[in-house]
């Protein structure tokens, strides 16, 4: 992969700053920008519902930005949703779900809140299994946990906080065994590696635009064809339905029916643009370029005096996001410290995922951490370990 022709499409790169921030969200390069702007300046029109030039060439282009996203993780283009965020794509699931009487949800103390929150819902019990202290989590507690009464298994595929990496397939298999869907929050790994759901063997599968190069305000809800089809619309409304009459309608088949009212029409556009940008670099470079930048930077902060860094040990595979703290250091200031003196810039907090920091870690001030995608350099990286080094020094 060659970085620095990555870097020269990104504009904020030529500000100087070291950007280790692409997990709450990454950078957009110029093929994105253009191909959004394109859209204002060509054909900007409503879509699906306009017979005129300029509508046509905007539905086009809407369909040809979901044929992308489909096709980059296996599914096919009706298995589809656009929405806002992941955060929106797991509420739709939950929210749109008939729940039976006396039902249970799985899910993980790895998650973020938006695959926690949703799921509180009345009637409904939460269990939440626990992975080892470095973030493993293991399959056989998951065989303790789900039983005939499990709606939902609620997952994550590569924790936010750790970057580890979640054992999606085998949780699948149980998860089937007991008849009940597997619902993957993929806002961590869909930008980062290849992702194929059949593979998975997830019944739902969310993430969002702004972490893989595209634009804020678009996310993807991924559902397999009978299960989208078992949700009710969150927004029925203009686009949902087939026929209405003053009492009565019918909704349309999904994707539509569940995309109610104009979609993010630029912003999918703009996504499709993005899904090529990373096709075109490869996922699997992506993924080899980000473990190597991962590993150099766990082992010199493992060895640091005065850090605590959580996750996995260096030589087990993860994503490239590693969560650390200063001892005797708040997180925010550690961060504020990492801008101002070098010019780097991670994020510091709970990083919506407080149960992990509470329960887990035991750090309720929450953790620093530092994460990477296909720009970020090996030099960025020293330059990262040389400031954190100096900060930890200083106390000692
Ligand atoms: N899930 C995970 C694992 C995330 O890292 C994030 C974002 O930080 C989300 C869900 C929520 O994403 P969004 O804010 O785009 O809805």
């Amino acid at each position: 992969m060659d970085v620095e022709r990555v870097r020269s499409d990104f504009p904020i790169l030529r500000k100087g700053l070291i950007y280790l921030d692409s997990a709450a969200s990454s950078l957009t390069p110029e093929p994105v920008l253009s191909k959004m702007l394109e859209f204002y300046r060509e054909y900007r029109a409503n879509v699906e519902r306009g017979v005129h030039r300029l509508s046509v060439r905007a539905t086009e282009e809407f369909e040809a930005a979901r044929r992308e996203v489909a096709g980059l993780i296996g599914a096919s283009p009706e298995e589809i949703v656009f929405t806002k965020n992941t955060t929106e794509a797991l509420n739709l699931v939950a929210a749109g779900r008939e729940w039976g009487r006396g039902e249970n949800v799985v899910t993980t103390l790895l998650e973020h809140h938006s695959n926690l929150l949703p799921w509180r819902r009345p009637g409904v019990e939460v269990r939440v299994v626990r992975p080892d202290r470095e973030g493993r989590l293991d399959p056989g507690e998951f065989e303790r946990a789900v039983d005939d009464r499990t709606g939902v298994v609620a997952l994550t595929h590569l924790s936010n906080v750790l970057g580890t990496l979640s054992p999606v397939e085998e949780v699948a298999e149980i998860a089937s065994e007991h008849g009940a869907w597997l619902v993957v929050d993929g806002a961590q790994s869909v930008p980062h590696r290849e992702v194929d759901v059949r593979r998975l063997g997830c019944t739902f599968l969310a993430f969002s635009g702004h972490k893989m190069l595209g634009p804020t305000g678009v996310g993807v809800l991924y559902g397999r064809r009978e299960e989208l089809g078992r949700l009710s619309p969150l927004c029925p409304g203009g686009g949902t339905v087939r026929e209405v009459t003053s009492g009565g309608h019918e909704f349309l088949e999904p994707p539509a029916r569940l995309e109610g009212g104009t979609p993010p029409i630029a912003e999918a556009v703009g996504l499709g643009e993005a899904v090529r940008y990373l096709k075109s670099v490869g996922l699997e470079s992506i993924r080899r370029h980000e473990e190597a930048l991962t590993r150099r930077m766990l082992e010199e902060l493992w060895e640091l005096e005065g850090l605590e860094v959580y996750g996995t040990p260096p030589e087990e595979e993860r994503g490239g996001i590693v969560s650390f703290n200063v001892e005797g250091m708040d997180p925010h200031e550690v961060a504020s410290l990492l801008d101002t003196s070098a010019g780097v810039l991670v994020r510091s907090g709970h990083h919506c995922a407080m149960p992990l920091h509470l329960e887990l870690l035991g750090r309720p001030q929450g953790s620093v951490r530092a994460s990477l995608y296909l720009y970020n350099t090996a030099e960025e990286v020293e330059r990262f370990l040389e400031a954190v080094g100096e900060i930890a020094r200083s106390l000692r």
